[in-house]
Parts: C-alpha cells; structure tokens; sequence
C-alpha cells in the first residue's frame, strides 16, 4: 500500500495544485511506500500568504500563552514516541533507536524555547539623560521560513520550528522531500496543542518551493540545512533578497588521536560516531587522525578487528548497529567514493561495497569501510562522502593533526582525545572549527548553547538554537523615552547627547 501524504497549510491537509508527487522510499527494501505531493510556486505562495494571515495575532499572544502550546507540545509527542521514532527510521533508514535520539535532540529545543518570556526581556537603562529611560524590545519578524535536510527529518525542523514560534513568527517549513512523514506528523501535534492555524505550514517540494521562498518579499528570514553549494546558494540568494540568512552546510568532521589517549575509548568512539546512522550526520566523524606512527598502527589494528563485529541490518531490526543509506543516489555516491579512495591509492582496509543483507537485497546497504594512509590531496579526504567511511588520516605530530583539521574547507566539528589538559586546551584554543570535542566524538552543544560549523559549513552570523536562535528571529526595536510635565527646554538644533 503506497500512502498519498499532504502539504499541510492552514491547518489543513492538502495536496496542493502542482499535480507533480516525488516517490518515498523504504531504504530497507528499495520499494517505494508513500507519495509527497511537490510544491510548485503557486502551493508555496498559499503557504506564504496563510502564514501572512495568522502572524500578527498569534504575536500579539503573551509569551507565557505561547510556551504554554509549545509546553502542550511536548505533552502530546510523549505517547508517540515510539510511532514517530519507527515513522522515521522507516523512511530514512537509521535504526529506531537512533530515530528516538533524533526526535529527543529536538524536543530538547522545543524545552528549551518553552522559556521564551524570559528570553524575550529586552534591556533596560534608567535615567539615561535627564528624566530620559531607554528600553529595548525584541520583536518578532513575521513570516520565516525553513528548508530542511533528510537526516534529522525531527531534529532540524524542530529547532527552526520552536524558537520561530516561540518568538511570535509564523513559520513555513520545506522539509526534505525524503522523509516527509515525521515533519508533517509534528505539525499535526502542534495545531492539536492549540497552536492557531497557519502559524506553522508544510510545504513539500523541491528547488521551485525553495526559490519561491527565496524570492517572496514577505518572507522575512530563511534557515536552511544541507549540502554546502544549496546552503551557499540560498544564503547568497536571500541575503541578496534583503532576507535574514543563516544556512548550515556540508562536513568533514576530524578526530585527533594523541598518543597519551585510550585507544580502547577511542575506538568505540570512533565507531561509533564514523558508522552510526550509517554516517549520515553532519556530525559524523568521517577523518581520523592518529599522532605517531606508533599510534596509527596500534588503532589501526584495533578497528579492523572491531568494524568486523558491526551487524549492518534492516532499520527496524534491534540487533543493527546500523542500516542502509537513504537512498539509491547515496549507495551510489559512497560506493563511488570508494572506488575512487582505491583508484587514488588509498588503501582499503575494509571494503562494504558489495554487502548483501539476506531477504533485503534491494535495499540501500553498503558496509563499514575503513581506509588508511588517506592523504590530504585525495578526493576522499576533501570531499564529503556521507556514508559509512572512515578515511585514516597519519599525521607526524600534533601541529600536522592541528593543521589537519583548521585547513580543512569544512568546519563543522572536530575532536581530541587526549589524556592531557594542557593539549586539550591549547587544541580547541587554536583549531580554526565550530564545533569542539574534547574526548567527546560528536560534539553536538545542548539546547541552550547554540550549534552551527565555520568556514563552508556554514553560511551567515548567527547559530541554531540557543541564545542566538532567539537573536535570529526578532529584531530588535530600541526606545529612548521620557515624559517631561512641561515644556523645559527650548528645540535644540545639535545632536542630542546625553551629556
Ligand atoms: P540537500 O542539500 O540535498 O537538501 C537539503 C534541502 O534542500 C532539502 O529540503 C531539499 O529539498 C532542498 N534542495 C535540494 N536541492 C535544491 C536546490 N537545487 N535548490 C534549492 N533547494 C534544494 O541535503 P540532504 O542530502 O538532504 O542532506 C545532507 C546534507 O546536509 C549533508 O551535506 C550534510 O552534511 C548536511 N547537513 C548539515 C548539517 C549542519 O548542521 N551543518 C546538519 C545536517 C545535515
């Protein structure tokens, strides 16, 4: 049975007029179970205009009422953990549980936005000038806007989502066209926590919903998550557009291994954050970097011998480290990738190109892969694979590792592992990288610190989540007052000072 999925526009599901769907695949099997309807500009501007409509009362809430829906929100998720965690794997293709700790990476920005009327208090300066007070407001934008990845189909739209609303914007969110489900299920459950309709819209679509985004004077702000030439190409676009933009792109996330580290804890590290969710997060750890001959063979060894023991599996089968890629695009692209990591002389320590999983033959699968004496010039190592391999990196010493990762045009995450404060801290001092792990392999910050890469894996000023979130969907309004009983002073023709 295919199922027929929705735009979702002013609380309402609809398909929309394009007449044109995408197919949604299960990874696990190849076969396609569900049809998205795509957005052309006339769905996307119904979008818009809905979002136009319900902003202005929707901000004129208290904050408090708001957190409170958002509050209802999270309320309402509780029960469905479980069906949206399995939703999710079974479009994408992570196991559930690694579907739960999406959706939970999400909530925990919806917590966090719960405490918007405190985050919302602008300044406030007393007696500026003579009877004069100054006070700052910070306001919402309007109508903003999201475009999301396919690999946190929760995560990513949850973090635009919740500091969007919260702030009193109204919000349309373009998730990925592959895994629609859990995007449209989340609206659904924010109307059901009395969140007014048309504050938040799904569009579904591809580059013609995108660029009608882009180009509609009514949007106000634009979040995008994806691959680095779209991020720049919509960063470029809205910011030529007069919009707000903060657009988080590709990576080629580094973990350093010094000497001193515990290669044991390393190398559950190291799997764990290179071949979880098959490698597809932008946090994955694709480079590793041991310091010294000595520790490069010595962790070497140790990872060959654990990768052998990863179970590769079905999404839905409990006992799967992990499962397939996303979709037959991607199994081609890292398989690609292999053969080019062997073409240029990587060695190829463990090969997944030609796994089978029994009774799921079709399915999107390739194995954990792991090359060594991977060089800095190699395709392999420049370009992002977003797959299940780890490239091995040797470095002579501490500065190379260093040089390693700061040179790299990505800047999303890196880590250290290290037994040395002294190392540690001059590493994440000096690394030129968003994102920082000290004996921490995926450095995803909390809720309330704010997470975004450097350098071509992010576009714009301001992170996701956290205190900047909150900056980047209101404006700030600065009102100088004050209320004089008489006319005290005669026009003054100079600038006003508050001498
Ligand atoms: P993608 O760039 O293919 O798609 C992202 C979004 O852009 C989707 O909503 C898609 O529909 C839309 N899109 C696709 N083509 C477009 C076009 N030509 N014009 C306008 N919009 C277009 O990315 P993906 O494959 O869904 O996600 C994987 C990528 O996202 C990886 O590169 C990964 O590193 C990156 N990512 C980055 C972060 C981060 O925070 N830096 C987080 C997650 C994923």
């Amino acid at each position: 049975m295919v199922r027929e999925l929705s735009h979702f526009i002013g609380g309402k599901h609809v398909t929309g007029t394009s007449g044109v769907f995408g197919d949604v695949y299960d990874p696990n099997t190849g076969q396609v179970q569900a049809r998205v309807p795509l957005a052309d500009r006339a769905d996307t501007l119904t979008a818009i205009a809905d979002a136009e409509r319900a902003q202005p009362e929707w901000a004129d809430w208290n904050p408090q009422r708001r957190a409170r829906v958002l509050a209802r929100f999270l309320q309402l998720v509780e029960p469905e953990r479980e069906s949206l965690a399995r939703l999710l794997s079974a479009e994408h293709g992570k196991t559930i549980a690694d579907a739960h700790g999406d959706l939970q990476r999400g909530l925990e920005v919806v917590e966090f936005a719960t405490g918007i009327p405190h985050l919302l208090k602008g300044e406030f300066t007393d007696n500026a000038g003579s009877g004069i007070d100054v006070h700052s407001l910070r306001q919402p934008l309007g109508v903003v806007a999201g475009i999301t990845p396919f690999n946190f189909p929760a995560m990513i739209p949850l973090w635009k989502i919740a500091p969007a609303i919260a702030c009193g914007n109204a919000f349309v969110l373009k998730p990925s066209e592959r895994d629609p489900s859990v995007p449209l299920r989340l609206a659904e459950l924010f109307l059901e926590a009395g969140l007014p309709p048309g504050v938040l819209n799904v569009v579904h679509g591809g580059k013609e919903s995108v660029d009608t985004l882009l180009e509609d004077p009514r949007v106000q702000a634009l979040g995008f998550v994806g691959s680095t030439a779209i991020a720049e190409y919509v960063y470029t676009t809205a910011t030529a557009n007069g919009k707000r933009a903060q657009c988080f792109g590709g990576a080629k996330n580094h973990l350093i291994v010094m000497p001193d580290a515990d290669l044991d804890q390393v190398v559950e590290a190291l799997i764990g954050a290179g071949y979880g969710s098959a490698g597809e997060r932008c946090m994955a750890i694709s480079v590793a970097v041991p310091v010294g001959a000595e520790t490069a063979d010595a962790l070497v060894d140790k990872l060959v011998a654990r990768i052998a023991t990863l179970r590769v599996g079905p999404s839905h089968d409990p006992e799967a480290d992990f499962g397939p890629l996303v979709g037959r695009d991607a199994l081609d692209r890292v398989r690609g990738y292999l053969d080019i990591g062997v073409a240029e002389g990587a060695k190829l320590l463990l090969d997944g190109r030609d796994l089978r999983v029994p009774g799921h033959e079709d399915g999107y699968f390739v194995g954990a892969s792991l090359f060594d004496n991977v060089t800095p010039s190699m395709r392999v190592y420049r370009e992002e694979i977003f797959g299940p391999v780890l490239s091995v990196v040797r470095a002579a010493s501490y500065e190379d590792a260093l040089g390693l990762a700061s040179g790299h045009e990505y800047g999303n995450g890196v880590a250290i592992f290290t037994r040395d404060g002294d190392t540690a801290r001059d590493f994440s001092r000096r690394v030129n990288t968003g994102m920082v792990g000290i004996n921490v392999p995926i450095p995803v910050p909390v809720a309330y610190h704010t997470f975004g890469g450097w350098k071509r894996s992010g576009f714009g000023d301001l992170n996701q989540h956290g205190p900047d979130s909150i900056r980047f969907y209101t404006r700030t309004k600065t009102v100088t007052s004050r209320w004089p009983s008489t006319a005290r002073e005669s026009a003054n023709f100079d600038i006003p000072t508050m001498d």
